[in-house]
């Protein structure tokens, strides 16, 4: 038969959903996880539950794991390393760029090929043709595969060969959703203590969202060539303003860490002489930092 044919490791939220895509694609899956039960409503529409993960592994060439993290991989691989002669190990479990270079050499020493994915979409976008995924490691392989590849999202991203490569955009791009996710939290709980609902602010927070891609460009071009004028803002303001955003909190009852964590970023901004310069300059503060 010339159909198509992969394996799915990991029955989370999005192994299933990749699953699921794939099923609805007209290919024959074969599944493993941990928690069999997670295969059930899969298995009922056509997949296949591995007895065990050398057979999940001899079943396909192409492997996609979808595991929480790269601990769990080991986990679950180790004791069928030897199985893993041959595989394409499509990694699409989050990590650290490190993980993801080390994962790659101990798949290499045993014979397996291994790419990183970085998912950019929760699951409801799997199998959706506008939905994009970080991809890096052997560029062979990953033209070899790209048509499995979009099935999973329609749009492939590849970055190089560096395995670490697709974790370290992946992780980048974490930073903007998780801490203004937790933003949004932070709005909601103030609102709340306020006798405003989540409804009521819901407009208001989406048109400031909508309003950053805008500071994003003026401010990328100015960092990149070192320009941190304080111009059109200076980090005194700033400084205030986000003691006006802890006070407003802290006097409403609500938890402060998140503000109080900017400040303090902003009062060490200060500190440093940043003062009269744009808040951009807090960059230079935080590469420092970093080193
Ligand atoms: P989950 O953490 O819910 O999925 C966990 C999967 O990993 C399950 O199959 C679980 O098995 C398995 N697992 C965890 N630890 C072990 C272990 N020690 N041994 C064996 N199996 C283990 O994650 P999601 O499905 O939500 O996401 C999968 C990956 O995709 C994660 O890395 C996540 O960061 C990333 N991602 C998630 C998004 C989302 O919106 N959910 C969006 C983009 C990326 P069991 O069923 O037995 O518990």
């Amino acid at each position: 038969s010339t159909k198509q044919s992969v394996t799915v490791i990991g029955l989370g939220p999005m192994g299933q959903a990749m699953a699921t895509a794939f099923l609805d694609r007209g290919y024959a899956v074969t599944l493993w996880n941990r928690t069999a039960s997670r295969a059930d409503a899969l298995v009922a529409r056509g997949a296949v539950l591995a007895p065990s993960v050398e057979k999940a592994l001899a079943a396909n060439e192409v492997v996609i794991l979808s595991l929480t993290d790269y601990s769990a991989m080991y986990d679950v691989l180790k004791p069928a390393a030897t199985a893993l002669t041959g595989r394409v190990l499509v990694n699409l479990s989050s990590d650290t760029p490190e993980q993801a270079r080390a994962a790659a050499r101990w798949a290499t020493q045993r014979g397996a090929v291994h790419l990183t994915g970085g998912v950019t979409v929760p699951p409801s976008g799997i199998g959706q043709p506008e939905s994009s995924t970080f991809y890096s490691g052997p560029r062979e392989a990953f033209e070899k595969h790209r048509t499995v590849l979009e099935v999973v999202t329609g749009r492939t991203d590849y970055r190089g060969e560096d395995p670490g490569l697709a974790a370290l955009f992946y992780q980048i791009g974490m930073i903007m959703l998780w801490t203004p996710m937790v933003s949004f939290w932070q709005m909601i709980a103030l609102a709340h203590a306020n006798g405003l609902a989540a409804a009521d602010i819901l407009q208001h927070a989406t048109d400031t969202a909508n309003s950053l891609p805008g500071f994003f460009t003026f401010y990328a071009e100015r960092i990149d060539a070192g320009n941190h004028l304080g111009d059109v803002d200076r980090l005194a303001m700033g400084m205030a303003s986000i003691e006006h955003v802890l006070h407003t909190n802290a006097d409403s009852g609500v938890d402060t860490s998140l503000p109080a964590a900017v400040a303090d970023l902003f009062r060490r901004g200060m500190d440093a002489g940043h003062a009269a310069d744009s808040f951009s300059s807090l960059v230079e503060l935080m590469k420092k930092t970093a080193a």
